[in-house]
């Protein structure tokens, strides 16, 4: 019996051109939090930038890879072309003005089935959507310069994933992933795990325009939540019982990871919740230094040479704690 029944987005996972640029966009623009500094553990010559929350809670999570110098990507078929984050209904207009005092490259909000969007892009062109979200009773980052409580992003809302075709996906996120089918209208559909509120949403989009090339400014894969490591082994099998291909339990460092590929050719990923991010440093200075997994911790000096040095905000709540 098939019983996966992921809990919500975990983290989106992107790729980025240079780290500083994406630190200062994503904590001083979006007023996210940093909530860790690492490395990209099977490549540690780069950076794995995390943001999030005040405590880096799952389904709040956007995390990046930095590659200096990558080309840009391109969005299209088989790619996460939109990664969404919750803001309150009221904010959508703030968020509007306070995108369009800065060098930001966003649109106007559009009306999307009676619900408001505000489209940015990010300094390396990864897509973002602002979704007015009532009833996200998510704080978000409380310590961000700039972003008052009241409009502060809440969280992931949901996720674009742009397929040719809809059927062999929506069977995947069906009766794999135990996603119900909420909405299907023009070109997408939508899909809701367990109450479908922000957080739990997957968009899938018809794609006409080609696939995409994963690169600079484009979506590496999506998490979903396990709630811990013994649902996610039971979930493995279940996966390996229908044919999946997916790899072994990873340790991550901060939850433990498996993946597998749905048939248009998104990378996904199943997380889980624990231990989270304040397993190696006090949640007062989450992502104030660079933190290495312990079979990394012999190479530190190494890995932190070979690392651009990084400018971290001072002027949040975590600053001289
Ligand atoms: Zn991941």
């Amino acid at each position: 019996m098939n019983d996966i029944k992921p809990a919500g987005l975990h983290h989106v996972t992107a790729i980025a051109a240079d780290p500083q640029q994406n630190v200062d966009f994503y904590t001083r623009v979006l007023g996210l939090r940093l909530i860790k500094q690492t490395v990209n553990f099977d490549a540690p010559d780069t950076y794995h930038l995390y943001y999030g929350d005040t405590t880096g809670s799952p389904s709040t999570i956007l995390t990046f890879f930095p590659w200096k110098g990558v080309p840009r990507g391109r969005n299209g078929a088989g790619l996460t072309t939109a990664t969404a984050f919750s803001v309150p209904p009221a904010s959508i207009g703030w968020w509007q003005k306070r995108l369009a005092s800065l060098p930001v490259d966003a649109d106007a909000p559009v009306d999307r089935d009676g619900t408001e969007v505000l489209t940015l892009r990010d300094p390396h062109g990864l897509v973002i959507d602002l979704v007015a979200s009532p009833g996200d009773t998510r704080s978000g980052w409380d310590g961000a310069a700039g972003v008052p409580d009241e409009h502060a992003v809440r969280g992931l809302h949901s996720v674009t994933l742009s397929e040719t075709q809809l059927e062999p996906t929506q069977r995947v996120l069906s009766e794999l992933l135990g996603m119900s089918m909420t909405d299907e209208g023009g070109d997408r559909a939508r899909f809701a795990m367990q109450d479908g509120g922000a957080g739990a949403l997957v968009d899938v989009a018809a794609e006409t325009g080609g696939p995409g090339r994963q690169a600079g400014g484009t979506v590496h894969h999506v998490a979903f939540r396990a709630p811990d490591t013994q649902t996610q082994l039971q979930w493995r099998q279940q996966l390996l019982a229908a044919g999946v291909r997916v790899t072994e339990v990873i340790d991550r460092q901060y939850f433990t990871a498996i993946y597998f590929r749905e048939p248009g050719g998104v990378l996904f990923e199943i997380a889980t919740d624990q231990p989270g991010f304040a397993i190696d440093e006090p949640l007062l200075a989450l992502g104030r230094e660079l933190k290495l997994p312990p079979w990394l911790e012999p190479d530190r000096e190494q890995i932190a040479r070979a690392l651009p040095t990084l400018q971290v905000p001072a002027d949040d709540r975590g600053a001289g704690a």
